[in-house]
């Protein structure tokens, strides 16, 4: 019996295209940036983002190709964080005039904590006027890490993470603060199922997912609770919570009550309580009265 001729890689995979549109912008008055090679890049591409798109289809590819990325240097992603810092002490100041005091100084400890980015997502309109744009820095992630290695799946986890962000981009009720203890751990548990979804690495017999889990679960509490959402046997939908963020200002307690509930228990959270209060937050539709209309028109103000 004959067996039918075997495609070669190059007929498989497509003509790589997103390594072409990668734009590597040194530190301003350098050329000493540490960027990742065309061929770390095209790794991604061939290897994990465009054979997890047929897994997962999730849409991560098709924004990989149509969303600028950046490649910057640890300086630049540090002002980028400084930048968010400032976006964030600004919805406090909204917050603080639509929430009683109480709710109020729960929120700020709850949501507040100094962003340390490695990369950042960063939609049209929210921080800056131009976008939506990625922003990585391979220099910071390599500063991190010891092994060449390390530093090329942390990298390639960051970038499907970014684009995690890109598929839940949906207006927002105008507070970027609200939104990161879900939308983190969600674009963490995409990354993983995208990671995942490709089979094992066996590159120098290095496993990738055993690495990057290690990697999430040492990752500040809200990125580490991806794990928990990706290994979870419940759905955690991350489209219903892509259309329910505008109505964010409206679910602070339920808010509240995620964001405490994985505070006390992210060693040992339980799926079902965990699903319930996901599904209190993306809960629609909700009941409007006037007092939640006047609050909303208040943060819609400029
Ligand atoms: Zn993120």
């Amino acid at each position: 019996m004959n067996n039918p001729p075997k495609k070669s890689e190059a007929y498989l995979m497509p003509k790589p295209k997103f390594v072409n549109k990668i734009k590597f912008q040194q530190e301003p008055g350098t050329s000493e940036t540490v960027m990742p090679s065309d061929d770390m890049l095209m790794y991604f591409e061939k290897h994990i983002i465009a054979p997890a798109e047929e897994e997962c289809g999730y849409g991560i590819y098709s924004k990989a190709l149509e969303i600028p990325i950046f490649f910057v240097s640890e300086k630049t992603i540090n002002q980028k964080g400084l930048a968010i810092d400032c976006g964030v002490s600004d919805d406090l100041r909204k917050l603080h005039d639509i929430v009683d005091e109480d709710r109020f100084w729960k929120l700020e400890t709850a949501l507040v904590d100094r962003a340390d980015p490695i990369g950042l997502y960063l939609p049209k309109g929210e921080f800056q006027d131009q976008g939506p744009e990625i922003w990585v820095s391979y220099e910071k992630i390599r500063n991190q890490h010891q092994k060449w290695q390390d530093s090329k799946y942390t990298t390639a986890l960051t970038l499907v993470h970014e684009l995690g962000h890109a598929i839940m981009d949906a207006p927002t009720s105008g507070l970027y603060c609200l939104k990161t203890w879900v939308e983190e751990p969600l674009a963490n548990m995409i990354a993983l199922y995208y990671l995942d979804s490709v089979g094992p690495s066996t590159t120098n017999g290095f496993d990738r997912m055993e690495y990057v889990t290690d990697f999430v679960k040492t990752q500040p509490e809200k990125y580490a609770l991806g794990l928990n959402l990706f290994r979870s046997s419940r759905k955690f939908d991350w489209e219903a919570w892509k259309n329910a963020k505008w109505l964010l200002c409206f679910k602070i307690d339920a808010l509240l009550d995620w964001v405490e509930y994985i505070k006390g228990n992210l060693g040992n959270v339980d799926d079902l309580r965990l699903e319930a209060l996901f599904r209190e937050i993306v809960r629609q539709p909700i009941e409007f009265n006037q007092t939640l209309l006047q609050q909303a028109e208040k943060l819609y103000e400029k």
